[in-house]
């Protein structure tokens, strides 16, 4: 009773089985018709062998390598057609969507991620950033635009997120009494942001999943993967920079190149914090972990010179992620130390729980609309198999992507603004759980400790200068 979506002709190549590549695997089976013997999974974890085997799938035990991956990829896409799914770490998704791009076949990834040693390699902290990366794309699509569909950065954030940012946009509009025609480009939807008096984005997430199971000292638990949390933590703080901040922080840099829509703290992300607000607690902090969305979405909807627009929306995440994730940060910041031991929460040991995951659109006449999924773990348990409520949200987005990249095949490369919004997010839904809007009229400037002055300026409340936790 599962809709089906398209046919995949050629091979399926899923590269990593990890979290991710495991909850994708059971969606693809279900909403994809393609030879199931032309399936293979590469991964150079001897550990998903047996969960493969189970489903009779092809595995190739193999790490991609900056000198094997054009090999690998050659010999797996033998005839110029088929999918190339990339949800592992360690991987340059400039350099596999480059290759994939060549031999023909379409191809979708979650991040950017770069080979393995990026992100602890001692270099300038500018080169670290979701910028250095993300501009690396965007320089491959100017150098080589159209041709086959490759999709970055297409899970829940990035991804999922861009396309509830323009759904909030239209709901917006509707509940401050405008009739508008859904916007068709890009200028149309800036336009319609800076209209609506949107001066910024939170990427407002909170995790509540939780085991019985109390966390064991010098283990890192998370919801999912996390070495890839561990990385972007380490990584300096981002944030898409807008045209209502009045003030710059000390620690902050712009850069000379590129779109020039972000900024970057000289600090790490995961221990940042910002205030921020979600419906189940309400006001809270969440950390200013950089994301390919916080400079997309900045990107997305700056109207005039890039170097000197004259809209841009401020954007940045603003993450709680789930309480265990939350003591493994302080103890690994706290003591110097990463963890060796990992742990992924499971869907079948996580007693209670939902990951809300929305945008919070501030600064416009209601103050501030949060819209996004508010998926549990128990409804997780009924949709789809192998993955907790984040896994879902992120497949979920997987699956969208590759709709829309089959039934746009020659798109080149692009990211999830640059995309059908209402396509994507009509694959998704069935996924997500309630996905809701809610008004509210917290502000930065509410719920402080009153007893400690803080540096902050009540001219606008939601100024950075007063999000950012001091
Ligand atoms: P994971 O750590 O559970 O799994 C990663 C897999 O990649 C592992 O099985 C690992 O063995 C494999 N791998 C490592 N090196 C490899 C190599 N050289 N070649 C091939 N495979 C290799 O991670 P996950 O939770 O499944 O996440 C996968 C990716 O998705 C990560 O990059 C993560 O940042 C990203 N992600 C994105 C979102 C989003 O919303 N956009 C959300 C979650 C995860």
């Amino acid at each position: 009773s599962y809709p089906v979506y398209g046919r995949i002709d050629g091979p399926i190549v899923m590269i990593g089985m990890g979290s991710i590549g495991k909850g994708t695997l059971p969606l693809i089976q279900r909403h994809f018709d393609f030879d199931a013997d032309k399936m293979i999974v590469v991964d150079p974890d001897p550990g998903v062998g047996p969960f493969l085997a189970e489903q009779g799938i092809a595995f190739e035990q193999l790490a991609l390598m900056p000198d094997n991956h054009r090999e690998v990829l050659g010999r797996l896409f033998p005839d110029g057609q088929g999918f190339c799914v990339n949800l592992s770490v360690d991987t340059s998704s400039l350099d596999l969507m480059t290759a994939c791009r060549d031999l023909g076949v379409l191809y979708v990834d979650t991040v950017v991620e770069p080979w393995a040693g990026f992100y602890f390699e001692s270099r300038d902290n500018a080169d670290r950033t979701n910028y250095a990366l993300r501009e690396s794309v965007r320089a491959e699509k100017r150098r080589s635009p159209g041709g086959p569909t490759a999709v970055s950065c297409c899970g829940a954030n990035p991804g999922m997120v861009s396309w509830f940012v323009k759904e909030a946009l239209l709901t917006l509009a509707a509940d401050t009494g405008r009739a508008v025609d859904v916007p068709e480009s890009r200028e149309g939807w800036a336009a319609l942001m800076q209209r609506l008096g949107v001066k910024g984005v939170h990427i407002a997430e909170r995790d509540t999943q939780v085991r019985r199971k109390p966390r064991p000292r010098d283990v890192f638990v998370n919801t999912w993967s996390v070495e890839g949390f561990i990385a972007e933590g380490f990584q300096p703080a981002e944030l898409g920079w807008g045209t209502h901040e009045t003030w710059f922080p000390e620690n902050g840099h712009r850069h000379e190149t590129g779109c020039q829509a972000s900024i970057w703290l000289d600090r790490p992300g995961a221990i940042t914090r910002v205030h921020t607000w979600c419906p189940t607690p309400g006001p809270q902090f969440g950390f200013l972990v950089t994301h390919n969305e916080a400079i997309s979405i900045s990107d997305y909807y700056t109207i005039g010179d890039k170097a000197a627009p004259t809209y841009r929306p401020t954007c940045h995440y603003a993450y709680h992620p789930c309480d265990d994730a939350v003591l493994s940060l302080h103890e690994m910041f706290g003591s110097g130390k990463q963890q060796v031991v990992h742990e992924i929460l499971e869907v079948d040991e996580i007693v209670e729980g939902i990951d809300e995951l929305g945008v919070l659109l501030f600064g416009h006449e209601k103050n501030a609309l949060w819209f996004g999924s508010r998926l549990s773990n128990e409804e997780t348990k009924a949709l789809a198999p192998y993955q907790n409520a984040t896994g879902l949200q992120v497949t979920s987005a997987v699956l969208a992507g590759m709709v829309w990249a089959l039934e746009n095949p020659l798109a080149g490369i692009v990211e999830a603004d640059e995309m059908n919004h209402a396509r994507c997010l009509e694959v998704q839904r069935p996924y997500l759980g309630p996905v809701e809007a809610h008004y509210t009229d917290w502000t930065p400037l509410q719920d402080r400790w009153e007893l400690f002055p803080e540096d902050i300026d009540e001219s606008d409340p939601w100024l950075f200068r007063n999000v950012l936790a001091s």
